[in-house]
């Protein structure tokens, strides 16, 4: 008599995995819906719920209802996760060839089911199957996953699903003829007890994927203006206070850029608020084609937007503001008008972002008084 009673295991995990489908089932519903795939997520945990199920109703119910149907349930709910990974990190699943694979895959494990009855074949099969599917689910995470810690985690847990079926195809083949999912033998508790678990710690590792995303898109929310996407005011000013105290520290130089379109009220009047809004993205595309990485673009006000230049002296920053005023007055056709913009930089220590804020102020008040489309250092 094994201490681990296969049936039992099988039950058991199967239940959880219920419970974390449900789970992910709320998620699904309760999280934005740019966070794709959870769907996916909650429904592979379903079907492999009711392969556990039929699964552990084996000798009690035809071959056909408890080993070939959990098999065809293990192998589409395995592909399911890996389409909503695929949706997941905005990748277009190409669905047509591994549905093909998984179809013939279920053929072969009917046929070893009903016509030449062979479990040590079937399990060939599946884990091969099985295998192909968590590797190029751990790939998809290795290449778009942003290093993160549920990143990490996932790939980990893939490749240990992917390790667990190569060890089950290597121990089935050494496997003697005769044997099933039942006997207690190491390898049959050993893969028995794994795969649940592993399916498991990958529902958390999902779990753990969508809750990053989710904080991900909250801060982004917080910290972005929603029509633009430029940084917000709040954020622009904590980035130039992190900045000064730098400049402070290791006596760097940054420097900041006032900018406000010219006469945009009058695109307001004459083209309409929708046609002026989009003047206000093209504006935001236009500046963001001409910083630095390291540059923060933040909306102060309407049509008022500040450039954070770190690591910026003035004749540079002056530069860059020719560079950008110069770009405004080429594009005639999308945005249409020109912009006037003030320039400051950190001085000396006694410097706050208020200081620069003011100098780049009156300076883009020069430039509005001396005929707009001017840039004036402050
Ligand atoms: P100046 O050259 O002196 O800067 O003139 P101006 O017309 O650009 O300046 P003013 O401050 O008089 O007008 C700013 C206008 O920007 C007024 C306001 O209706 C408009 N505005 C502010 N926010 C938005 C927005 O989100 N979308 C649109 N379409 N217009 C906005
Ligand atoms: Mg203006
Ligand atoms: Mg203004």
């Amino acid at each position: 008599m094994s201490a681990i009673d296969s049936r039992t295991v099988i039950a058991l995990v199967s239940l959880m995995g219920a419970l974390m489908s449900l789970v992910l089932f709320f998620m699904r519903r309760n999280y934005p819906a740019s966070i794709k795939g959870i769907g996916e997520w909650s429904l592979t945990l379903l079907l492999l719920f009711a392969a556990g199920v039929l699964a552990s109703m084996r000798d009690q119910a035809p071959d056909l209802v408890t080993v070939a149907v959990p098999n065809l349930l293990i192998t589409a709910g395995t592909y399911l996760a890996f389409v909503g990974s695929q949706r997941f990190v905005n990748q277009p699943p190409r669905l047509l060839p591994n549905l093909v694979l998984i179809a013939l895959v279920n053929l072969v494990l009917l046929w070893f089911t009903v016509v030449d009855s062979s479990y040590g074949s079937r399990t060939l099969v599946l884990t091969l199957a099985l295998a192909y599917l968590f590797g190029i689910h751990a790939h998809l995470y290795a290449r778009h996953g942003y290093g993160t810690f549920s990143d990490r985690f996932v790939v980990f847990i893939l490749c240990l699903a992917t390790l667990n079926e190569l060890l089950r195809f290597v121990t089935a083949a050494a496997m003697p003829v005769g044997q099933n999912l039942f006997d207690p033998s190491w390898p049959n508790l050993l893969y028995i007890t794994a795969y649940p678990f592993i399916m498991l710690l990958l529902a958390i590792g999902m779990v753990l994927l969508a809750t990053h995303r989710l904080r991900v898109e909250l801060e982004h929310l917080a910290t972005h203006d929603s029509l633009t996407n430029a940084t917000t005011r709040r954020h622009l000013n904590d980035s130039c206070e992190q900045e000064l105290e730098r400049c402070r520290r290791h006596g760097r130089s940054t420097a900041l850029l006032l900018m406000d379109l010219d006469h945009f009220k009058a695109i307001n009047d004459t083209r309409g608020h929708q046609a002026g809004d989009q003047v206000l993205i093209r504006f935001v595309d236009i500046v963001n084609g001409l910083l630095r990485r390291g540059d923060e673009l933040g909306r102060f006000g309407g049509e008022e937007f500040v450039a954070l230049l770190p690591e910026t002296a003035l004749p540079d920053a002056l530069m860059v503001a020719e560079r950008i005023r110069a770009a405004c007055e080429a594009d005639t056709v999308q945005l249409g008008c020109t912009v006037s913009i003030g320039v400051s930089s950190y001085q000396t220590s006694a410097d706050t972002t208020d200081s620069l804020l003011a100098r780049a102020d009156a300076a883009m008040y020069r430039a509005k008084a001396a005929g707009r489309n001017r840039v004036e250092a402050g």
